[in-house]
């Protein structure tokens, strides 16, 4: 809708293909559609709608595969993103982040520090309010602050933010990609339009970043981050300090202290390091930035506490879609964990997963499409229970933990074959639990 409101303001004609039948249609949206002019086919794409446009702007949801587009392409009809229409219109100075986990922790975070030091900011992007919507108005912010996703970065061919981040790389999406090294270059090419005066923060500590670091040649400055300190520019840790090179004058180094706010463990550790830079070579002042990190609460479904029963704590990461996010998680919990995975498998393989069994994960409670998968992985590793709603693996969970131990509804999967996303996922788990309290009072 940003991206038809965008393209009728500019004068053009616009049509909208929608692959759902017109019933399944927000209704407001199909009379804005109606007053702005639109002609809208529903149920179905037309080749005759993909090869008569000058050209085609894609959903994000959309597979460049589908057949519609195909035909499209072979037409010569150019098929972009709504990032890269926006970014043909942005004017104002843009930090954009990527990376599989950790996207909107940080993007949020960079958006509250410039935030607090006054300027006016834009935040969106994949997280949000779209860039299309932003480029719409008066661009009257400092500084455009944008979560950007693979899908978005392969149909944003002249994107050229001021800072990319590139936060790590694990699979994920495979489902969507020929390969995971295409995954990894679509990654990559968040720095692909960058010139000399541009920043790339990239993380040491990931091993996929380091070797695209180490094998591409770089246009942009690079200031990387990671547990040890490098020969250049960047950020490293002492304890739970995050450390900064090379920005200021001469050797002069900044510290940040992180054990008191709410960044203190990782991932958080590395994703206040990677925020930090960016807000700094965006010149934030040091304590706005202070500011931001003194005031982070986690987004919700990210580890979240949600109750102690019995002595077994119960964390809603509900957002940890893939194994990288469940592998931090585990990382992050100083307890055995009894683990609640499971939903639509994203091809990625549970190998890494599994291999957790007996480490941190002490049992294991499977929900979803993928469970059989997920169960073939673990094996007879760790006890293994399969449940068909979110209730009956908060209720199994609860039997396998003992005092002491966490459970931990990190899924390692998309949510839409059970839920109509990650937060009702979450929710339906903090439910499960606050019932469970109920119970057991
Ligand atoms: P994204 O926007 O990339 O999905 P989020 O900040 O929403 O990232 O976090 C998604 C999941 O990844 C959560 O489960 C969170 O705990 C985990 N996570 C956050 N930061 C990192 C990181 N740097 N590395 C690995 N996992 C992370």
């Amino acid at each position: 809708m940003a991206v038809v409101r965008l393209l009728v303001a500019h004068g053009l004609r616009v049509s909208v293909s929608e692959g759902a039948p017109l019933d399944r249609l927000a209704g407001a949206e199909v009379r804005e559609l109606a007053t702005l002019g639109v002609e809208l086919e529903s149920n179905g794409h037309t080749t005759a709608f993909f090869t008569r446009p000058d050209f085609i702007v894609v959903s994000p949801g959309v597979p460049l595969t589908l057949a519609a587009l195909d035909n499209a392409r072979q037409h010569g009809v150019p098929v972009i993103g709504e990032l890269g229409l926006a970014a043909l219109l942005l004017r104002t100075p843009c930090v954009a982040i990527t990376g599989t986990n950790g996207k909107s922790t940080v993007t949020t975070l960079i958006g509250d520090m410039l935030r607090l030091s006054g300027q006016e900011v834009f935040v969106g992007g994949n997280l949000g309010t779209p860039l299309a919507e932003y480029v719409l108005g008066p661009q009257q912010a400092a500084a455009v602050v944008l979560e950007v996703s693979s899908f978005q970065l392969d149909t944003a061919t002249v994107f050229r933010p001021r800072v990319a981040v590139l936060l790590n790389i694990t699979p994920d999406h495979l489902e969507r990609y020929p390969s995971y090294e295409a995954y990894i270059a679509s990654k990559w090419s968040i720095f692909r339009n960058q010139g000399p005066g541009d920043a790339a923060i990239v993380n040491l500590d990931d091993q996929e970043v380091t070797r695209l670091v180490n094998t591409h040649a770089l246009a942009s400055r690079c200031y990387p981050f990671g547990l040890a300190p490098g020969p250049g520019p960047g950020a490293h840790l002492e304890g739970r300090t995050a450390v900064l090179r090379g920005l200021g004058a001469g050797d002069q180094q900044e510290r940040y202290e992180l054990s008191a706010t709410g960044l203190a463990d990782e991932p958080n550790l590395h994703n206040a390091m990677a925020a930090i830079l960016a807000a700094r070579l965006l010149a934030c002042p040091e304590t706005a930035v202070r500011q931001g990190l003194a005031a982070f609460t986690a987004l919700p479904h990210r580890i979240a506490l949600v109750a102690e029963i019995g002595g077994v704590a119960y964390f809603d990461d509900s957002k940890a879609t893939n194994v990288g996010a469940v592998l931090a998680a585990l990382d992050a919990m100083s307890r055995p964990v009894v683990l609640v995975a499971g939903g639509r498998d994203k091809g990625g393989g549970y190998t890494m997963l599994a291999a957790q069994a007996g480490k941190k994960i002490k049992g294991v409670v499977l929900i979803g499409e993928a469970r059989e998968r997920i169960a073939a992985a673990f094996g007879t590793l760790v006890p293994v229970a399969m449940a068909s709603d979110m209730a009956e693996a908060v209720t199994r969970a609860a039997h396998l933990a003992s005092p002491g131990d966490a459970v931990l509804l990190s899924p390692a999967c998309a949510s839409f074959d059970m839920f109509t996303g990650y937060a009702q996922r979450g929710e339906r788990f903090q439910e499960a639990v606050l019932a469970l309290a109920r119970r057991k009072k």
